[in-house]
């Protein structure tokens, strides 16, 4: 067998959060050795995937882009090309690139307490290859790449056209002049329906309960006045202030006045959407931001509600016809096409076996020591971004901290960084959403304490000062 090659940090994941890492080592550790191990054959991950006609962000990119490198474009919520073009950007031009290795599938990594060291198990198209590292970042995103979540409907077999996934978009599919249900109410669905009704016949989004939905604009004027005015990173960090500011204070204010801000958007959806506004299609059976927050770029989902080849129905499904869908409540939803916006299978650190000298690690069984280490676990970190806030600004610190645990264990001369569980802590789910993605991933991932410093408070502004400025040996993490 040829011997495992050696590095001191391998990386798992060469999308947003692989590359960050990367090339926060190479700035903040330059001495360091490292590797990007990546399943696929490209980067970008999630951004390279999805392929669905009109992907994009969410989030502005002032937020979802790295602190390091400013977003330039004027479109503030950006495309997925665009996105992955900036990811790739950023391995090329600090040659991240080159310390990538595609096709390579991390399946099990093994700690050995004897060596300090990990031995992760790798398959490739032809082989079965092992690596070893000092220490392990999990930047393999949080769902399966493999398929989407699709559940089954009665009568589907008898639908004849296509059902398709947006995880699985297919690159021949058409839709000019076709009627298309969209089965959800989340991003992707918000996302899809304006950019299919450009050429559908007719497009029904159908949701089994409706989503808060936002209109934002897509370009962001303040930012960009900035830019004419200061040069681009000052403009560019400014920009990300605000915008972490703005989200945080909307956050807030929609967790101490609810009703206030669910009335709020509510008024502004019908107000968008005009005369076709149906109340009960507009409002959640939730308060605002016990889910995600739908954003529609320059209200684009309420323009093609207004403008007439957009509906919504809203009910649960009975059953799939040969010519489309029908509703619990007997309403028809005539379709030649449906997607099934349906979501993801949220796994943990990519399905990677974890295991600590032999003896397997239950990854569902751990808690979360400051958001991004498993307990009893030692030299391996996960990178989460924020559920209430773009992931990259989680993403960021979490790469900060690692830079400073790693020159802290060579300033000290030790070798082992590991936070020992506290049986005294309650344990509390990871996420505290009610989408029903997040509560089909609640047992597969890990769990949180119910305080510091295994509580996961969702906090840019707090993290950032645990985080950048906490101490690193705080009495839990223990380095040795
Ligand atoms: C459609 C969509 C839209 C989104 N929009 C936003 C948004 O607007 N704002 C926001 O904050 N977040 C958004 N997200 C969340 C998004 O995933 C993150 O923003 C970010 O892209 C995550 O980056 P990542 O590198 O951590 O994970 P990913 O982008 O998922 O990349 C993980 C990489 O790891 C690789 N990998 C996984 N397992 C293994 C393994 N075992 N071995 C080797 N390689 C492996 C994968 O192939 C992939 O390349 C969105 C997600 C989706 C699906």
């Amino acid at each position: 067998m040829t011997k495992p090659v050696h590095v001191d940090v391998l990386i798992v994941g060469a999308g947003l959060s692989g590359i960050g890492a990367a090339a926060h080592l190479q700035r903040g550790c330059p001495d360091k050795s490292f590797l990007i191990l990546e399943a696929r054959d490209a980067i970008g991950g999630t951004w390279d995937l999805f392929r669905y006609p009109g992907i994009r962000s969410d989030s502005d990119m002032y937020t979802l882009g790295y602190a390091f490198k400013p977003w330039t474009s004027a479109k503030a919520i950006a495309d997925g090309p665009a996105i992955r073009d900036y990811i790739c950007e950023t391995a090329a031009e600090r040659r991240i690139d080159r310390h990538i290795r595609f096709g390579h599938r991390v399946v099990a990594a093994d700690w050995s307490s004897a060596e300090a060291a990990w031995r992760v198990e790798v398959e490739t198209d032809s082989d079965v290859v092992h690596f070893t590292c000092h220490f392990l970042v999990m930047a393999a995103g949080y769902y399966d790449y493999d398929a989407g979540h699709r559940p089954r409907w009665s009568g589907e077999e008898t639908f004849k056209g296509p059902i398709v996934h947006p995880q699985s978009w297919p690159e021949s599919l058409d839709w000019r002049g076709k009627r298309v249900a969209v089965i959800g109410s989340g991003a992707t669905a918000v996302t899809l329906v304006p950019e299919l009704a450009r050429e559908a016949a007719r497009v029904t989004m159908v949701q089994r309960s409706p989503s808060y939905i936002v209109s934002r604009p897509s370009v962001d004027f303040i930012a960009e006045g900035l830019k004419r005015w200061l040069p681009s990173p000052a403009a560019y960090a400014l920009t990300r202030w605000k915008n972490v500011l703005l989200t945080a204070f909307f956050y807030r204010l929609a967790r101490r006045r609810p009703d206030r801000v669910a009335a709020k958007l509510i008024a502004l959806a019908k107000s968008d959407i005009g005369e076709r506004f149906d109340a009960s299609d507009f409002t959640p059976g939730y308060k605002p931001w016990d889910q995600r927050l739908c954003l529609v770029p320059d209200g684009d989902l309420f323009t093609a509600i207004r403008d007439g080849n957009v509906s919504v129905a809203t009910g649960s499904i009975a059953q799939l016809t040969p010519s489309g869908l029908q509703l619990e409540s007997g309403e028809i939803v005539e379709a030649d096409i449906i997607v099934a916006a349906t979501g993801l299978k949220v796994v943990a650190v990519g399905k990677a076996r974890i295991s600590v000298d032999g003896e397997p690690a239950d990854v569902s069984q751990a808690m979360v020591y400051k958001g991004m280490m498993l307990s009893d676990v030692p030299n391996m970190m996960f990178i989460f971004g924020y559920t209430n806030a773009s992931w990259t600004l989680k993403a960021d610190l979490s790469c900060e901290y690692l830079v400073r645990l790693l020159r802290r264990m060579d300033a000290s001369g030790t070798r082992v960084a590991v936070a020992r569980r506290d049986p005294e802590v309650e344990v509390i789910p990871f996420l505290d959403f009610t989408s029903g993605y997040v509560k089909r991933a609640l047992p597969v991932l890990p769990k949180q304490g119910a305080r510091r410093p295994w509580r996961l408070y969702q906090n840019y502004l707090l993290d950032l000062l645990t985080l950048r400025f906490g101490k690193i040996e705080d009495g839990t993490l223990s380095l040795s």
